[in-house]
């Protein structure tokens, strides 16, 4: 075999000798073994008054065995012939006729309907007028691409002449029709003629019989039938074909199959026919309905992806993006292009975790799903955008098998910008646990941070650990007078103090106002919390800065717990440090103490005594001593300072560190320190009455800030300087120096009304408040109380003396007068006249006294005078 040509021919040499020799259905490669075929076939031919011939598809060339005149011997060779006889019967010569008489055939091969057999008789009038009738019967090559069909044709005009060979092949094509699954109807003068098993089965027909002389018709869907009748219309000719077209059989049993239909002229008995060729498409036709609804929800599936809010990036098993949605596209810009695997959403970038951890690269999503072939579901990646803008992501992916179609396209991935609600949560979370204004822990995210502490501690650690409760004294003086700005600034101050000075603090807070609470690890033992305590207070009382530029001071009481001592619940441990700090206060404020067993019960002896204290005044249990001031210039005693005592009935008698400081936590300084104001200026009149000596001395009372900030002082003032009938001048009202931290207006024009009223003001505890000098110019008042801290040191420590020095240097340089507190011993009192004070007060002159023992002072004696030279 050296060409297409001498192959074609092979092939079909091999054919016929199948047909000839091999049992039906023989493997095709049977085929070829057979050589020498073709001359075989074209003896056959030359012995027998058949012509064999071969036809290919798609063209339908025909290749004869014999040539087709050899039937046509006895014509002139120069005549016409007309096909079929009568019918607008071009003449054709007898070389064209073999063509015309297989035309029929090839227009079916041409129009691409496949047959397995095939079965016409054909006829046409001869020269001298005779009409012949050929036979032409063809079958096709099983299995043959192209498809090829082998036939033969003979003239069976005389039905005594039929040849063997027709016979031979006639048998199978009969067999062919007869074992097609195509219906295989004929018909004539639109009755059914002969059917094929095919078609009894396709059309539900219980038997031959039955089909027999039925219209054909019948078996087509009413809806069709109009359709069907006019292509059918067009078959004029023998040899003309309809194409497949599509119609509805309806079958016997009621139902309807699609089926395609395709029809020919052809003969039956030698008249003429129709052959109809019914295919049953109804499985393809299901498949195609698949295949719509298939097109049509991936089309639905591919618009609802392309409309989807979430990203979704198709990855190939290379990792490489094989599709993306536009959501992607807006969520992830060019690291889409640019990235492989997880860079996608990471730009090559560090990822993080949503506690802000790294995020492994390995543990990434898409890592996951391509290497492991694991899914993974709402995964949330922090990344940075190409902008550099931090931006959060919920991934979620999942490895497709290639049984779902995935052949290239391993992983998807869904991919939301949570950025948004990320920081929302964020933020909700942080506000649940955090205090806006200082961004410390506030109390519940203090207590959990604490219970973790103690939980995941070892005995060792949690023994070290310590937790300290900080509450800022007269803090509320501060915002109720200098505003709450202002409040801010020392509240956040006081918390950036702690911040600093506790850089290994495992949780600091601000529980609630002026309340801070610390848990503080590695302290030893007792001696060093209480020292970390006392460091802590130094460093919180320095005072602050404000915006303003003025210092301010605030001091804390502070409460210490160790751990080692409590039990292991974090709001006990709390609560028992608010006791510890409550235990501070009353122990006067700026202090420090530490929590033990017994602290509950003083705690509770505290309440207790508030408790008692709100009848106090009204049962008569308060007394007031008085101390006297004297000149330093020559012992004279100038004044008295009256000194508020408590009798209580089960306690005995209190000293004012006990209660003042809880009648300041509550509203019962107000009583208290009305009526100190009404005895002590009732007291005072009484003495002046009666001693000339007493007439120009003047009464010191103390006023807590508290009674400042009220509306209660000018008229409480008033009624006690009426009902005593003492005048203002003999007042002075002595206001500790952290009670004058404002500059505010409420605070300056209640001092300056007081002043205009005749009341002498002095500021007490001086020195211990960090007042601003310049600020001492401003306020309206005419002495200054050294504090005792400062007059204690006095010709013992340099230092105090020179505190003094430049405090009386200031005050004078004021127009202030200069008063040295707890003066003790002569020593003392010696410097602090050496350094220009005016007044002195203390021990060494006398303690606070009954009033009968006052009297003594306005009777001149001759110790007491020699003390004072
Ligand atoms: P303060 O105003 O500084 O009063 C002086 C305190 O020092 C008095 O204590 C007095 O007994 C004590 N003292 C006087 N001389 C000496 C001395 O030479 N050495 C020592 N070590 N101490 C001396 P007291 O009576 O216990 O009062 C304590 C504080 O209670 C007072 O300090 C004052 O701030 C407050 N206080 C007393 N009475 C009242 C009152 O009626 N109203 C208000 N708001 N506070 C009062
Ligand atoms: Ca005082
Ligand atoms: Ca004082």
């Amino acid at each position: 075999m050296t060409s297409p040509g001498a192959d074609r021919q092979g092939m079909a040499d091999a054919r016929l000798g199948l047909l000839r020799s091999a049992p039906p259905l023989a493997p095709a490669g049977a085929f070829d073994q057979i050589a020498d075929a073709s001359r075989q076939l074209t003896a056959i031919s030359d012995l027998t008054n058949v012509v064999v011939w071969e036809l290919i598809a798609p063209d339908a060339g025909i290749i004869w065995h014999a040539p087709f005149e050899r039937l046509l011997a006895g014509q002139d060779p120069h005549g016409t012939y007309l096909v079929p006889p009568g019918v607008d019967g071009k003449p054709l010569y007898a070389t064209e006729l073999g063509e015309a008489v297989l035309a029929p055939l090839v227009q079916t091969v041409r129009a691409g309907v496949t047959w397995e057999n095939y079965e016409l008789v054909q006829e046409f009038q001869s020269p001298d007028g005779e009409v012949h009738k050929m036979l032409v019967r063809a079958v096709a090559v099983p299995d043959s691409v192209p498809a090829r069909f082998l036939g033969i044709v003979a003239d069976v005009s005389d039905p005594g002449e039929v040849p063997w060979i027709t016979a031979d092949v006639g048998e199978r094509l009969t067999l062919l029709v007869e074992h097609s699954p195509d219906a295989i109807i004929v018909h004539q003068d639109g009755l059914v003629v002969y059917t094929n098993p095919a078609g009894l089965r396709m059309g539900a027909v219980k038997s031959l019989e039955a089909a027999i002389g039925r219209p054909i018709t019948s078996f087509i869907s009413p809806d069709d039938l109009t359709s069907t009748i006019a292509r059918l219309a067009q078959l004029k000719d023998p040899g003309d074909v309809v194409k497949g077209f599509e119609a509805m059989m309806v079958r016997d049993d009621g139902s309807e199959l699609p089926v395609e239909v395709a029809s020919a002229r052809t003969s039956w008995g030698g008249k003429p026919a129709f052959q109809v060729i019914l295919r049953d498409v109804s499985e393809r036709k299901l498949a195609e309905e698949a295949a719509a609804a298939r097109a049509a929800i991936e089309r639905r599936y591919a618009a609802a992806v392309a409309a989807l809010e979430e990203g979704v990036v198709v990855i190939d098993r290379e990792g490489a993006v094989a599709a993306t949605n536009d959501s992607a596209t807006r969520i992830l810009g060019t690291r889409l292009h640019v990235g492989h695997g997880d860079e996608i959403f990471t730009g090559g970038r560090r990822a993080v975790r949503e506690d802000g951890s790294p995020f492994p690269i390995d543990a990434l999503p898409l890592s996951v799903a391509l290497s492991r072939r694991e899914a993974t579901t709402n995964v949330v990646v922090g990344v940075r955008d190409e902008h550099g803008k931090d931006q959060w992501l919920s991934v979620s992916s999942r490895p497709l098998g290639d049984s779902e179609g995935a052949d290239n396209a391993t992983v998807v991935c869904s991919v939301s910008d949570i950025t948004d609600r990320k920081q929302l949560l964020d933020r909700l979370a942080w506000e649940a646990r955090n205090d806006p204004l200082t961004g410390l822990a506030n109390r519940s995210g203090f207590l959990t941070a604490v219970q973790s502490a103690i939980e995941t501690s070892d005995e060792e650690t949690l023994q070290s650990l310590v937790m300290f409760f900080f509450d800022l004294d007269r803090f509320k003086l501060v915002n109720d007078s200098l505003g709450h700005a202002v409040g801010d600034e020392v509240l956040l101050a006081v918390a950036e103090r702690l911040r600093a000075t506790m850089p290994d603090v495992i949780s600091l807070s601000r529980l609630h106002g002026d309340e801070f609470a610390a848990l503080e690890p590695n302290v030893t033992d007792t001696d060093a919390a209480l020292q970390r305590a006392e460091e802590l207070r130094t460093i919180l009382s320095r005072p602050v800065q404000l915006s303003t530029g003025r210092m301010l001071s605030v001091t804390p009481s502070i409460g210490l717990v160790r751990l080692a001592d409590v039990g292991r619940e974090a709001s006990d441990v709390l609560q028992d440090a608010d006791m510890a700090m409550l235990q501070a206060k009353t122990r006067g404020r700026g202090r420090v103490a530490i929590f033990d067993a017994g602290l509950r019960e003083e705690v509770g002896n505290r309440l207790e005594l508030e408790h008692d204290l709100r009848t106090a005044v009204e049962n008569g249990e308060l007394r007031l001593e008085y101390q006297p001031l004297a000149s330093l210039a020559n012992g004279r005693v100038l004044g008295l300072e009256a000194l508020v005592r408590w009798e209580h009935p089960r306690r005995g008698l209190l000293l004012p560190a006990r209660f003042v400081g809880l009648a300041e936590e509550s509203e019962l300084i107000v009583a208290l320190g009305g009526w100190v104001l009404e005895a002590g200026c009732a007291q005072m009149a009484r003495w002046r009455a009666m001693y000339p000596e007493a007439t120009d001395s003047f009464l010191a009372v103390n006023v807590s800030p508290r009674q400042l900030d009220g509306q209660q002082l000018m008229p409480a003032l008033r009624s006690a300087l009426e009902k005593s009938g003492l005048p203002a001048g003999a007042l002075m009202l002595e206001i500790t120096e952290s009670g004058l931290v404002s500059d505010d207006g409420h605070l300056n024009g209640m001092l300056e009304e007081l002043r205009e009223f005749g009341v002498r003001l002095a500021i007490d505890d001086f020195g211990t408040g960090y007042s601003s000098l310049s600020h001492l110019k401003r306020l309206p008042v005419s002495y200054i109380k050294v504090d005792r801290s400062f007059v204690s040191g006095l010709g013992t420590d340099a230092e105090d003396e020179r505190i003094v020095a430049a405090i009386t240097e200031l005050g004078h340089g004021l127009g202030l007068r200069v008063i040295a507190e707890g003066v003790e011993n002569r020593q003392q009192r010696h410097v602090a006249r050496e350094l220009g004070c005016d007044l002195y007060q203390g021990y060494l002159l006398a303690e606070p006294r009954r009033p009968r023992d006052i009297p003594a002072f306005w009777r001149p004696r001759p110790s007491a005078a020699r003390a004072a030279s």
